[in-house]
């Protein structure tokens, strides 16, 4: 089958990998002029396959309204805040409290992050990629008791799943990351010891290449304009390059893999994602100390920001902003990561020299990402990854593949299925 594949971001990529695996023909259409430059390209970095859960959880909505009111609190939104925010957050709040919802759809993420970690093991050893990954581990601070107790609660699920894990002492958190020779509070912390880390633009571009080299044709500088279908079949698709030329391509069938974009061109076909654009920033700069270093990554729960070890480079990274799609990275966002990796890390890097990044997660109202068939029969979506799609590329890669061939998938989409949103 000829396949097109819209989106060329880490979902996109790892997509396209797969199907030509099995032999189809790919062509993927990104707009940009490589792999990974939109949310792929500066995130956080963990493949935390151990850490994906919903942020539609009561007990978590309950623990950020404070967070918008704290000066540097991680939970951000433009005031007055636009209609799609305000939609998206009502929306949210209705998944928060449908009962039983949230931990259905937190075992269903959890899983799909297992399956996730097996099909990178598998991947990583079918091709030789450079991308500083490794899988040393994650650790989520406390710096409260009540964090360490909330940790303790947490590891119940996982030990039900079979997801190793460790509460570790504050000395065993020295031990683990010497560097750590900050003052910020430490009450212990959970260590995920299976999760990883990796440079998921680096990932992106040599998968990429690595597509290339076994035939994917990828068409960068290419807009899709929209799907034509008649009532039971995506019939061709509709492109435009960078210079304005548009052209129609004859297709067999389609993936959207889109991100924050996939609505506009499922709409026409009268499929409504609600996804929404939810910001966040990082900092990317090379080692002065590395022994002053996270050896792996870090959550620091004071102020959810996020540390990690990226080869001879630290990327550290925060906030949940609520602004559509405004691209400006105000200093004071920076400050906080900044003082947050000082608390922890002191001298491991010249903060102030970083290159700095803003991206919009790909957020659903509910959680789970959209994986699953679209409203024609060879429309398909693997999109709607939101805080995790770095995490979860390689699985929902491998699903999506399953089903477009007509196979059982190794695990079960219900919650991840594009038709379940309510208005
Ligand atoms: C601050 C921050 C930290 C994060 N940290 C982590 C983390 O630690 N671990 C983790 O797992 N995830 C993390 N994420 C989330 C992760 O980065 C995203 O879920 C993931 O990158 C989404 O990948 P994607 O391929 O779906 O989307 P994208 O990377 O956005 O790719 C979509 C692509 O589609 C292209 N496109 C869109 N519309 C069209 C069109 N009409 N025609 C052609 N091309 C089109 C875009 O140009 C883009 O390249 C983080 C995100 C942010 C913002």
């Amino acid at each position: 089958m000829h396949i097109a594949v819209i989106g060329g971001g880490v979902v996109g990529v790892t997509t396209a990998w797969e199907l030509n695996r099995r032999g189809h023909q790919v062509t993927v259409l990104e707009r940009h002029g490589q792999a990974g430059n939109e949310t792929s390209k500066a995130n956080a970095a963990q493949r935390s396959y151990g850490v994906v859960y919903p942020w539609a959880d009561s007990a978590m909505v309950m623990r950020a309204i404070p967070w918008l009111l704290k000066q540097d609190g991680p939970l951000k939104m433009s005031l007055p805040p636009s209609l799609d925010t305000l939609r998206f957050m009502f929306s949210t709040l209705r998944y928060a409290w449908s009962p039983g919802l949230y931990g259905l759809n937190k075992r269903a993420m959890l899983r799909l992050g297992m399956h996730s970690r097996e099909r990178f093991m598998e991947l990583e050893q079918q091709v030789d990629l450079e991308f500083d990954g490794n899988h040393r581990g994650l650790l989520h601070l406390a710096s409260t008791p009540e964090a360490l107790e909330n940790y303790r609660q947490t590891q119940k699920l996982l030990n039900e799943l079979g997801i190793a894990s460790r509460l570790l002492t504050p000395e065993q958190v020295r031990e683990a990351e010497p560097g750590m020779t900050g003052n910020g509070p430490l009450y212990g912390a959970l260590s995920y010891d299976t999760d990883g880390t990796g440079d998921c633009h680096l990932f992106s571009r040599a998968l990429a290449k690595a597509c290339e080299d076994n035939g994917v044709n990828f068409r960068y500088n290419t807009e899709t304009t929209h799907l034509m279908a008649d009532d039971q079949r995506v019939t061709r698709i509709a492109i435009r390059d960078a210079a304005g030329s548009t052209q129609v391509l004859d297709v067999d069938a389609v993936v959207v893999c889109a991100g924050c974009w996939s609505n506009s061109l499922t709409q026409p076909l009268n499929l409504k994602l609600p996804i929404y654009p939810v910001k966040g920033y990082s900092l990317t700069v090379p080692l002065k100390d590395p022994n002053r270093a996270p050896v792996s990554t870090v959550h620091d729960d004071n102020f959810k920001v996020v540390a990690t070890r990226l080869g001879d480079r630290l990327r550290a990274t925060g906030f949940v902003e609520m602004a559509d799609f405004n691209r400006d990275i105000p200093e004071a966002r920076l400050a906080t990561i900044r003082k947050s990796v000082e608390s922890r890390f002191p001298g491991c890097a010249d903060l102030m020299a970083a290159e700095t990044w803003t991206g919009f997660r790909p957020m659903t109202p509910d959680g789970p990402a959209i994986i699953g068939r679209g409203p024609r029969d060879n429309l398909f979506l693997n999109t709607g990854h939101g805080t995790f799609g770095w995490t979860l590329s390689a699985g929902s890669a491998d699903v999506i593949a399953q089903l477009i061939d007509g196979e059982p998938t190794a695990i079960c989409l219900d919650p991840f299925r594009p038709g379940r949103f309510r208005e």
